[in-house]
């Protein structure tokens, strides 16, 4: 469904990406791995544009296109069709949990304003906050926030949603409850392509582990041979230390 293929990435001269490729099947839960500053949010933010590459391809179901010079229309026609989850959740302090869900669909898609608000409102139940919708994002728990964070990305009905580092900002007891929700996500089949550092998710939830390291994909594989026969000497390490 989506492949992107030999991005590079520098910032001030120093290359944070050198040659990636990653490809994404319908329904694949990817989840990418790796110690601090090794790429993985660079190279998320590139798939959407929010960064852009400095070289690599994009074909997305069949629309290809080059990440370094893609133009606007190529670069909304890929952003219509992605989602991105943040990790600081990135919602309007001035808007409501509705309003902040609504506000992609009316103004980011030109949504009439009942469609947006029967979209938004099945997104906030999915996520278990149809009683919160009316509250402001510092009337909610970090893990509320992130739930409408999600909701914002599911109500656009995007193709994949691009997750990036969705807990690391929470307090530990709030973490299970963002984690059930993409769990559910996962179950009903919803492609995405996770950055976390979160291994059970990694383990139970994921279908494809890449391990990065020093901005290349060290291996790659399934959650039962990277975590259970990893083949890179960098991997292992990495495993010893964290699991
Ligand atoms: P990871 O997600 O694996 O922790 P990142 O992709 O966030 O890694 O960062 C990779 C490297 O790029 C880090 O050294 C980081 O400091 C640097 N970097 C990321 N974004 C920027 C930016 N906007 N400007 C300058 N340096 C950046």
């Amino acid at each position: 469904m989506l492949e992107v293929t030999n991005v590079h990435k520098s910032f001030h001269g120093t290359e944070v990406l050198k040659g990636v490729d990653i490809s994404v099947s319908k329904g694949d839960v990817i989840v990418i791995l790796g110690p601090s500053g090794s790429g993985k949010t660079t190279l998320l933010r590139c798939m959407n544009f929010l960064e852009r590459a400095d070289q690599g391809e994009m074909d997305f179901d069949g629309l290809k296109l080059n990440l370094a010079k893609a133009h606007g229309k190529e670069v909304a026609l890929v952003r219509k069709r992605t989602a991105f989850v943040f990790q600081n959740y990135n919602l309007f302090s001035n808007k409501t949990a509705l309003e902040n869900v609504t506000e992609g669909l009316i103004v980011g898609r030109g949504m009439p304003k009942s469609l947006a608000l029967e979209k938004a409102n099945k997104a906030l139940m999915k996520v278990g906050l149809s009683d919160r919708r009316d509250y402001y994002p510092s009337k909610l728990s970090g893990g509320q926030q992130q739930r409408v964070g999600i909701a914002r990305a599911i109500a656009v009905d995007p193709e994949i949603i691009l997750f990036d580092e969705p807990t690391s900002a929470l307090d530990p007891e709030l973490i299970g409850e963002v984690l059930g929700i993409m769990k559910q996500l996962a179950r009903e089949e919803t492609t995405m392509v996770v950055v976390t550092h979160e291994m059970n998710f990694a383990q139970n939830v994921a279908n494809q582990v890449v391990f990065m390291d020093g901005g290349v994909v060290v291996e790659r594989g399934s959650p039962r041979d990277i975590f259970g026969n990893p083949k890179e000497e960098r991997t292992k390490q990495f495993l010893r230390r964290i699991v």
